[in-house]
C-alpha cells in the first residue's frame, strides 16, 4: 500500500460524511434554510418598521416619516425600497424610488423580497408600509461563503479531513509497507550487495533494498524505496517476461509460493532499457507463518554477469589451453618417434628396439609366454656398396626394412641393429612357425627385383636369417638377441641365404638350405 492511500481513503471518507449530512438535511431539515432564515428577518424588520411608521403618522408627523423612511432605505443594503401607502392607494412617503420599483406581490400579504404591513389607525386600517428587499440570489460569493450553512460544511470538512487522516494513519500502519519492516531491518537489507526484495502473498513488494533498486532500470540509483514499495513483483517489466520466456508458467516467486518450498540458483537473462543484457540468478524461499500458511517471499536477485564472462574468458582460457596440449602432445609422439624410429629404413632404431625387446621380454617371461627373435643380416652388402654405390646399398637397406615389417604384425618389433642388420622380435609364436616366417621374409627378399644396379640391370638380393625362442633358455633379452645372431652367423657360415633356427638343447638345425644366387 502506498503512503498516497491514506490521503485518498481520507478524501473518500469525508466525501461520504458530507454526502451523508446533505442527504439528512434534505429529510430533516438540520440546517436552517436561507430562505426561512431570510422571511423571518425581513419579517421582523418590516414589523418594526411599520410600529415605527404608525408612530410617527400618529403623531401626524410626515417629514419625519419620511426622513426615518429614508434614513432606513440608505442604511440598509438589504432595502431597495420603502413606500407607505394609504388605504385609497395614495403614496403618502416614500425611499429609494418606490413608486416606480415596488411591484405589489400577487397574494396581498408579501413574499421574500416584497413585504407589506398593514398600519392601524384608530381600530381601522389606514394603509400598508411596503418593503422592497434586495433579491437573495444577488448575494455575493463572499456572502455565501460566511453563511452559517456553507461555514459549518466547511469547518466540518476541515476539522474531519485533519481527525480522519491522522487516525488512519495510526491505524493503518501496519499495513503501510514502509513501516511494516523495521528501519534496522531495512539497513541491514540495504548493506547486501544481492538484490533482495520481499513481496506478500499477493506479490506485492514490501520491501526492496538498495541493490535492487540500483538493478532496477526505471528508478536509477538515487530512487527511494517507497516508489517499489506496493508494486506487484510481476509489474517489473525487465525482470518478469524472462521468467516466462523460459516456458515456465509462473515466476519463481509465484512458484515457490505454490509449492511453499525454495527454489534456488535459477539463471535469467534480463533485458533493461539502455543497458546490456545482463544475467542474474534468482533464489526464493517462502515466508510461512506459525500454521505454515503463506505470507510472502523473499526474493534475491544476483547480478552474475561480470562473473559468467570471467568464468567464460576462463573456458576460452582452458580451452585454448588444451588445444595447445594437444599440439604438445602430438610434437611429442612425433619426437617421440623421430627418437625411436631409424631414418634411413623406418624401422625402429637399436635403442628403441631394446626398450621394446625388454618390455616383451619381462611380459613373456612373467606369463610364460612364447618370444620369438629373428636375426636377418643381407649377403654381401659390402659388394653391393662397392659395386652400385652407397645410395643403391641404401636402397636395398630400406627395401629389406620394407619387406620384413610387412611381414609381422601391428605389436611385433623390427629394429636396424647395425648397417643392413635387422631384429625382430615377435610375441606368441612357436619356434616352427617363426622358422616359417623368417622363410617367407628370404623369400620376399630373394624374389624382389625393385632395387636398380649401376649397371642397369635389377639386383638380386638375399639375406641369411637366425631364428630363436624363448623357450631354448634364454635368460635376458641380450641373451636371446645373442642366440638369433649365433643362428644367423650359422646360417652365414652354411653359405648364406638361408633360415637357421636355434634346435633345443642348443643344437642347430637347418631348416632351409639355399645357395644363394647372387
Ligand atoms: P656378409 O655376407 O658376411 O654379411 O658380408 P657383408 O659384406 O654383407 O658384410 P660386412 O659386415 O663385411 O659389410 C657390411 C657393409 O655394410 C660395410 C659397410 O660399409 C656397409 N654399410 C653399413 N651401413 C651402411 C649404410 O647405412 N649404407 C650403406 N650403403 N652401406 C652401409
Ligand atoms: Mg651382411
Ligand atoms: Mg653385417
Amino acid at each position: 500500500m502506498k503512503l498516497t492511500a491514506i490521503p485518498r481513503i481520507t478524501l473518500g471518507l469525508v466525501s461520504v460524511s458530507i454526502g451523508l449530512l446533505l442527504a439528512f438535511d434534505l429529510l430533516l431539515h438540520l440546517f436552517p434554510s436561507e430562505a426561512d432564515t431570510t422571511r423571518e428577518v425581513r419579517t421582523r424588520v418590516s414589523n418594526s418598521l411599520a410600529i415605527q411608521a404608525a408612530a410617527l403618522l400618529q403623531a401626524r408627523d410626515l417629514r419625519a416619516v419620511d426622513r426615518t423612511l429614508s434614513a432606513i432605505q440608505s442604511r440598509d443594503p438589504e432595502i431597495a425600497s420603502i413606500g407607505l401607502r394609504r388605504n385609497d392607494g395614495a403614496l403618502v412617503s416614500q425611499a429609494g424610488e418606490h413608486a416606480r420599483r415596488w411591484k405589489p406581490p400577487t397574494d396581498g400579504s408579501g413574499s421574500l423580497n416584497e413585504m407589506v404591513v398593514g398600519i392601524r389607525s384608530e381600530q381601522q386600517r389606514w394603509g400598508a408600509l411596503e418593503i422592497a428587499f434586495r433579491p437573495i440570489y444577488q448575494r455575493s460569493m463572499a456572502q455565501w461563503l460566511f453563511s452559517g450553512p456553507t461555514q459549518l460544511l466547511m469547518l466540518f470538512s476541515l476539522s474531519a479531513s485533519v481527525l480522519f487522516f491522522v487516525y488512519l494513519r495510526r491505524m493503518l500502519q501496519h499495513l503501510d509497507p514502509s513501516a511494516a519492516v523495521p528501519e534496522r531491518v531495512r539497513g541491514a537489507f540495504d548493506a547486501l550487495t544481492e538484490g533482495v526484495l520481499i513481496v506478500d502473498a499477493n506479490e506485492h513488494i514490501l520491501l526492496a533494498n538498495q541493490s535492487f533498486q540500483a538493478m532496477s532500470p526505471t528508478l536509477g540509483p538515487d530512487a527511494t524505496p517507497i516508489e517499489l514499495l506496493g508494486k506487484r513483483a510481476s509489474s517489473l517489466a525487465w525482470l518478469t517476461p524472462a521468467q516466462l520466456e523460459g516456458g515456465a508458467d509462473a515466476t519463481p516467486w509465484i512458484t515457490t509460493m505454490r509449492a511453499q518450498t525454495p527454489v534456488h540458483g535459477q539463471p535469467f537473462k534480463v533485458t533493461r532499457e539502455g543497458a546490456p543484457e545482463a544475467k542474474v540468478v534468482i533464489n526464493c524461499s517462502p515466508l510461512l507463518d506459525e500454521q505454515r500458511g503463506v505470507r510472502g517471499c523473499l526474493i534475491t536477485v544476483d547480478d552474475v554477469t561480470a562473473l559468467e564472462k570471467s568464468h567464460e574468458q576462463l573456458l576460452e582460457v582452458l580451452a585454448d589451453l588444451a588445444t595447445s596440449k594437444e599440439q604438445l602432445e602430438l610434437k611429442n609422439v612425433e619426437l617421440e618417434d623421430l627418437a625411436n624410429r631409424d631414418a634411413l629404413s623406418g624401422c625402429m632404431n637399436r635403442r628403441a628396439f631394446f626398450a621394446g625387446i625388454e618390455r616383451m621380454f619381462r611380459e613373456a617371461s612373467q606369463h610364460d609366454g612364447e618370444l620369438i627373435c629373428i636375426m636377418a643380416d643381407i649377403d654381401h652388402f659390402k659388394a653391393i656398396n662397392d659395386n652400385h654405390g652407397h645410395a643403391v646399398g641404401d636402397e636395398a637397406i630400406k627395401r629389406f626394412a620394407a619387406i620384413l615389417a610387412g611381414c609381422v604384425r601391428p605389436g611385433d618389433l623390427v629394429g636396424r641393429y647395425g648397417g643392413e642388420e635387422f631384429c625382430v622380435a615377435v610375441a606368441g609364436m612357436t619356434l616352427a612357425r617363426a622358422t616359417n616366417l623368417a622363410e617367407t621374409m628370404r623369400q620376399r627378399l630373394a624374389a624382389d627385383r625393385s632395387i636398380g644396379g649401376s649397371d642397369g640391370q635389377m639386383l638380386k638380393l638375399s639375406a641369411s636369417f637366425g631364428v630363436t625362442s624363448l623357450q631354448l633358455g634364454a635368460r635376458s633379452e641380450a641373451d636371446l638377441i645373442d642366440q638369433a645372431d649365433r643362428a644367423m652367423y650359422i646360417a652365414k657360415q652354411g653359405g648364406r641365404n638361408r633360415v637357421i633356427a636355434l634346435e633345443p638343447q642348443a643344437r642347430l638345425a637347418t631348416s632351409i638350405t639355399e645357395e644363394a644366387t647372387s
